[in-house]
């Protein structure tokens, strides 16, 4: 039996790892969670199916039971700093996962990690912490779980790239004049996956994609460029790895978050999951276009950043980005705006040396100040 605390409990990629477990119950049992608070009757269900012995809460919710209640900002550290548990799972979602998962790597078990920003804005400093402490770091992202499989038995040294596939999101073929007006309702609307909100304005900005990029450098300790994207709309073939010669292997299935978060739970086994069997007959093709780096500019704009490979340029993009979603989610600012403050917050943030976590969280909160002030700066141009 593995012990399992799932921070993120309530959200999309939390519902799936419950899933999982309660498919599985002879194997996994779920000793802590943590959620911010804006679901109380979901974690009240979990709760009650689950029995997890400790709860962590962000916000100052009424909670009561048979467990012990973690609460405040904390919440998440502390509570994996409490609980010895052998699989964290971090499906937190935002730059609010990165000192979570810089605790969970430091407990020398196994880190499940969903949550890519933490890994975009602090992948060195973690991978470097994980190695310290014996911490495997299994990916759940779907396309970094593909490649994952896709290395299993493989000689590092034969590879040549890897390919990241990107449905694309909503807008690949929305006249560009008319991204100009669409809505938080309109970018909820994606084709294929069903997610969290601020994935998926990442997926219709193709920032998602731009993320992963960086979340590969780090996971998968490749150079920029060994890593290519490509449009993929089906959402079938979950990404690739290109070998020196020349062969290509590449993982497939149904798009089920399930898939890759059991294997993250399991590895090296596999785990039984019902219903993920993929008919072929179904399909009628499979297509892959390169990206329109017009129609996506923060994608063009993480490949120079890329090419840089600078940790304060990563925390720059990452956290400006971060921002920029929620002012959009608020419907503060306009679709395409995102990408105007990201870019402004950039040319504004000043090359620092970030070695430490500290370095990484002090960066990230004066990198939030100047795009809170690039925000402020556009209404009152807009007003
Ligand atoms: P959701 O928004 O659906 O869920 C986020 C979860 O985290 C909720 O349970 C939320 O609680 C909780 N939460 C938010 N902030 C905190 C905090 N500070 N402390 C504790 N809990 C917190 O996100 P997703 O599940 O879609 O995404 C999670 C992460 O996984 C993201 O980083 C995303 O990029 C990544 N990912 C997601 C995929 C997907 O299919 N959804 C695919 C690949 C990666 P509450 O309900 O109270 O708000
Ligand atoms: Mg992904």
């Amino acid at each position: 039996m593995k012990s399992v605390v799932l921070l993120g409990a309530t959200g999309s990629i939390g519902k799936s790892t419950l899933e999982v477990i309660r498919e599985h119950k002879d194997k996994f049992y779920l000793k802590g969670i943590s959620v911010k608070g804006k679901n109380p009757e979901t974690l009240r269900n979990i709760i009650d199916e689950f029995k997890p012995e400790f709860v962590g809460v962000v916000e100052n919710i009424n909670l009561s039971g048979n467990f012990k209640i973690i609460k405040g900002k904390d919440c998440n550290e502390r509570l994996v700093e409490e609980v010895e548990a052998d699989i964290y799972v971090i499906a937190i979602s935002g730059i609010e996962g990165i000192l979570p998962t810089f605790y969970a790597v430091k407990k020398g078990k196994r880190v499940a990690i969903a949550n890519k920003e933490s890994i975009v804005s602090a992948g060195r400093i973690i991978l470097q912490e994980a190695s310290k402490n014996n911490t495997e770091i299994i990916p759940i992202d779907s396309e970094h779980s593909a490649i994952f499989q896709c290395l299993q038995g493989q000689n590092r040294s034969n590879l040549r790239r890897i390919i990241l596939t990107a449905s694309g999101g909503p807008f690949l073929d929305t006249p560009l004049e008319e991204l100009e007006k669409v809505t938080v309702e309109d970018v909820l609307k994606h084709p294929i996956w069903n997610m969290g909100r601020k994935i998926t304005v990442d997926s219709a900005t193709m920032m998602n994609k731009g993320l992963e990029m960086i979340e590969a450098y780090f996971l998968f300790k490749l150079r920029p460029e060994e890593i290519d994207v490509i449009i993929h709309r089906e959402g079938v073939v979950h990404s690739l790895v290109e070998f020196k010669d020349g062969a290509i292997l590449a993982q497939l299935g149904i798009p089920d978050m399930r898939i890759p978060i059991a294997y993250a739970l399991s590895y090296p086994e596999r785990l039984n999951l019902k219903s993920t069997t993929l008919d072929f007959s179904s399909i009628t093709r499979l297509s892959f276009n390169s990206p329109d780096y017009n129609r996506f500019p923060l994608l063009k704009l993480t490949r120079e950043i890329l090419q840089k490979e600078e940790d304060y340029l990563f925390i720059a993009l990452n956290t400006a980005n971060d921002i920029a979603v929620n002012a959009f989610l608020e419907g503060r600012i306009r679709f395409l705006d995102i990408y105007k403050v990201v870019n402004k917050t950039l040319i504004l943030s000043k090359p620092t040396n970030i070695s430490t976590l500290e370095d990484t969280l002090s960066y990230t909160k004066l990198v939030k100040s100047y795009t809170k002030k690039v925000i402020e700066d556009l209404l009152a141009k807009t007003n």
